[in-house]
């Protein structure tokens, strides 16, 4: 698990280096990777819904032709917003292993903890689902972001 998630902080950093967003979402079962590691995709689809995490889990689902992901659990490099963990619960993802909580997302300019209400993701849903999985380069993504974000104004 902590090797994947590795591996999916050093696919951020290398998305954000080409101008992405520092988010990426990975789904796995116990034989291990069963997804695309999941990018943002709004901007170029124009799926106000194609976030890292719903890339990864859609992934998932439609390459192994499945509807449920019971028995499964979403990697992500930052917590998912609420829209995200509905998508997971509706699909029944069994945990969300997290490299950097929503916290220190937020302090890194990225607050959608008002998107958890809006989408009734309790505290007790948040609590029975979130795993705390930090990984040594977990931040880097947010600050190569912000690093970019300085130089370009983007
Ligand atoms: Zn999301």
């Amino acid at each position: 698990m902590r090797a994947v998630m590795e591996r999916a902080v050093e696919e951020c950093i290398a998305h954000v280096t080409t101008g992405g967003l520092p988010f990426v979402g990975v789904v796995v079962d116990q034989g291990g990777v069963v997804s695309e590691f999941g990018v943002n995709r709004v901007h170029e689809t124009g799926d106000p819904s194609a976030h890292a995490e719903i890339v990864a889990m859609r992934d998932a689902m439609v390459s192994h032709g499945i509807q449920s992901l019971a028995g499964t659990a979403l990697l992500a490099t930052g917590e998912p917003c609420g829209l995200c963990y509905r998508f997971a619960i509706d699909h029944r993802v069994d945990a969300i292993h997290v490299a950097v909580d929503r916290d220190a997302v937020a302090d890194f300019g990225f607050d959608y903890r008002g998107s958890y209400p809006a989408l009734e993701i309790t505290d007790e849903l948040r609590a029975g689902l979130l795993r705390h999985l930090p990984v040594e380069r977990g931040a880097e993504p947010f600050t190569r972001y912000l690093h970019n974000y300085t130089l370009h104004g983007r």
